[in-house]
């Protein structure tokens, strides 16, 4: 991990210890909240909006009683999303968006989320 710069304020990319383990954050911290994961760089504000769109992306299929049923449903709901937005499935991960992603999610998510979300029973 030699030389990472943090791409918002150019200081060095540390390892830290935080509640849920190690990860790599700007040494800049608190007046600069990057942190890098697998799928890049992203500032608090990108996390908030990431949370948003999970809270919004999961009420999809929470709602199901079996896990199977809510396994299946996530499962759907991902294909959906990654075709909605032209992703293949494997770059369709809430952990890898940007604020302005995420905002297609919630809207996404709003509109009845495809051809999924009128599904009667
Ligand atoms: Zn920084």
């Amino acid at each position: 991990m030699a030389d990472v710069k943090c791409p918002r304020c150019g200081r060095a990319i540390i390892e830290k210890d935080g509640r849920f383990g190690k990860f790599l954050g700007c040494s800049g911290y608190p007046s600069c909240t990057t942190v890098k994961n697998k799928f890049g760089f992203s500032d608090q504000m990108t996390r908030d909006a990431r949370k948003w769109a999970h809270v919004a992306f999961d009420k999809i299929w929470q709602g199901e009683e079996k896990a199977q049923d809510r396994s299946d449903l996530r499962t759907k709901a991902y294909q959906e999303l990654a075709l909605f937005m032209e992703l293949d499935g494997d770059e369709c991960h809430m952990e890898g968006f940007d604020s302005e992603q995420c905002e297609v999610v919630i809207r996404w998510v709003k509109n009845g989320f495809g051809e999924g979300g009128s599904d009667a029973k």
